[in-house]
């Protein structure tokens, strides 16, 4: 039997009828685990409706109220977090110690907004002018849309609900329709946290639903997390809508390998970050850039690591790497490969064919040698279990390289030298740099987003402009002009 999953408007199930559904997969196995109703124009303006609807008690809810809720939620989801992370695995893919780390990212955000009170103090300025005082406060925007994509698909809702809500919006989360069962379970923790219904509201669906987001004139602000052409699609579709949009893009992240570094480390770092949760991270590795003379060492150790993953379901605890996300998309990332073959870069491991038997959507971790910068491995986010190794002959030349990538997430550095990698964070032209880390994701307090083709607007994700993104100031000027008949009369000195 499959489950039959649907949205969650107003604090219920939707019980209409769907025009189209989607199939939902078990990765590991290949089955179909359930099928997800598509929404339309209509369930959308349905949702858009519940969440503008809850708007102004929410937004009237004091602070205090508000950050109580996030807090009952906080407890909920920490209490509950395996169970959330095997709901992850089950339809990602990814292994249960993966998503657990997921969740716990998810959680910094939570525990972020709760802090929401002190966040949202506002400005004073006493006698800006004779007797005229000039505060400002925050105010929330109204009904915010969130469309996220499958690779993390809790953390990445979890990256805007927490802080939207916490700012007095209400929301319409559309989730990737891969993997929808993650944010029912959010919402349904929400609610049991005391969030009031149409708070936040979960829709499901394609380009159908998400055109419906962009178009509806209730709609004040997208957060859209997914590839670059998408992403650039709803940038420019929301603006033009006169919406505020930030927009977060694909990647292609490269791990710049000194000759000074510690390859052995550098060696883990680049396997755990290359082929961690299947390479389908934003923040994966993808291009390890190795600096003359260590090529051939480097190659050679991350190779022996590679032999050593163990590739399988991601609930058994001994896997070290699950499958892919559909069988579409491994087929894309086999075409990949054969692309780099087929292109002259050198296959030093082929995981086309890995040992596992049974269905679901493998293919073992994957690498490339000697890659030059005009093949379509190196240009394209192939977003699977491929790495590429660029060699070049100098750190000028790796800092050119990533330079000229038209994506700007995250990049890492591996040196034992302070001043190159000082130079290094202070020249590459990437929003997101590490230092022997290979995946320098900021942690809830920090603010996350990439640069170039790797995110369209001005606002990165989360944080304290998470905060910024999802309010708009008001400015108030005021002037008591002290009447003979008030209380506390003229002050002392005529109030020169
Ligand atoms: P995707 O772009 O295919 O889908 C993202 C969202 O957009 C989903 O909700 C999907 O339903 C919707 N969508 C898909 N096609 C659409 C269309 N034609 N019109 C309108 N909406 C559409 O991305 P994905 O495959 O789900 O996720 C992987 C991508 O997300 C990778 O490129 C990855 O780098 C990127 N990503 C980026 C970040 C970041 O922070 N920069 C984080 C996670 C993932």
């Amino acid at each position: 039997m499959t489950e039959h999953i649907t949205h969650r408007i107003a604090g219920k199930p939707w019980s209409g009828p769907a025009e189209r559904t989607g199939d939902v997969f078990d990765p590991a196995t290949g089955a179909v685990k359930a099928t997800v109703d598509f929404a339309g124009p209509g369930e959308i303006d349905e949702a858009v409706r519940a969440a503008a609807a809850a708007f102004p008690a929410w937004r009237d809810t004091s602070l205090a109220g508000r950050s109580r809720v996030l807090f009952r939620f906080r407890e909920l989801l920490a209490a509950r977090q395996d169970e959330l992370a095997r709901i992850i695995t089950a339809e990602h893919g990814k292994v249960v110690s993966d998503a657990a780390g997921e969740v716990a990212r998810a959680l910094e955000n939570v525990e972020y907004a709760c802090s929401a009170p002190q966040l949202l103090k506002g400005e004073f300025s006493e006698n800006a002018s004779t007797g005229i005082d000039v505060h400002s406060t925050a105010r929330p925007l109204g009904v915010v849309g969130v469309i996220s994509p499958f690779n993390f698909p809790a953390m990445v809702p979890l990256w805007f609900v927490p802080n939207a809500i916490a700012c007095g919006n209400t929301v319409v989360l559309k989730p990737s329709e891969k993997d929808p069962s993650a944010s029912l379970f959010i919402a349904e923790l929400l609610a049991e946290a005391g969030l009031p219904d149409g708070v936040l509201n979960v829709v499901h669906g394609d380009k159908v639903a998400v055109d419906a987001l962009l178009e509806h004139r209730d709609v004040q602000a997208i957060s859209f997390v997914g590839s670059t052409p998408i992403a650039r699609y709803v940038y420019e579709k929301a603006t033009a809508a006169g919406k505020r949009c930030q927009a977060l893009g694909g990647a292609k992240n490269h791990m710049a390998v000194l000759p000074d570094a510690d390859l052995d480390g550098a060696a883990d770092a680049a396997v755990s970050a290359g082929f961690g949760s299947a390479g389908e991270r934003c923040m994966a590795v993808s291009v390890v850039v190795a600096v003359d003379p260590i090529g051939d060492e480097l190659v050679a150790k991350i190779t022996e690591r590679m032999r050593a993953l163990r590739v399988g379901d991601g609930r058994d605890p001994d896997s070290e790497m699950g499958p892919l996300v559909t069988a579409a998309h491994r087929e894309r990332v086999a075409s990949y490969v054969a692309a780099g073959v087929d292109e002259g870069a050198e296959l030093v491991v082929d995981g086309r064919n890995p040992d596992i038997h049974g269905g679901g959507f493998w293919l073992g971790p994957t690498l490339f040698d000697r890659v030059r910068p005009e093949m379509s491995i190196y240009t394209d986010e192939i977003f699977g279990p491929v790495l590429s190794v660029v060699r070049v002959a100098s750190f000028d030349d790796a800092v050119a390289l990533v330079n000229a990538n038209h994506y700007g997430n995250g990049t890492a550095v591996f040196t034992t030298d302070g001043g190159t990698a000082r130079r290094y964070t202070g020249e590459v032209e990437v929003g997101m740099v590490g230092v022997n880390v290979p995946i320098p994701v900021p942690v809830g307090y920090y603010s996350f987003g990439g640069w170039k083709d790797s995110l369209f607007g001005d606002s990165h994700a989360y944080g304290p402009e998470g905060f910024h993104f999802f309010t708009r100031r008001k400015v108030v000027t005021s002037r008591w002009p002290s009447a003979p008949s008030g209380a506390a009369g003229e002050p002392a000195g005529g109030g020169v």
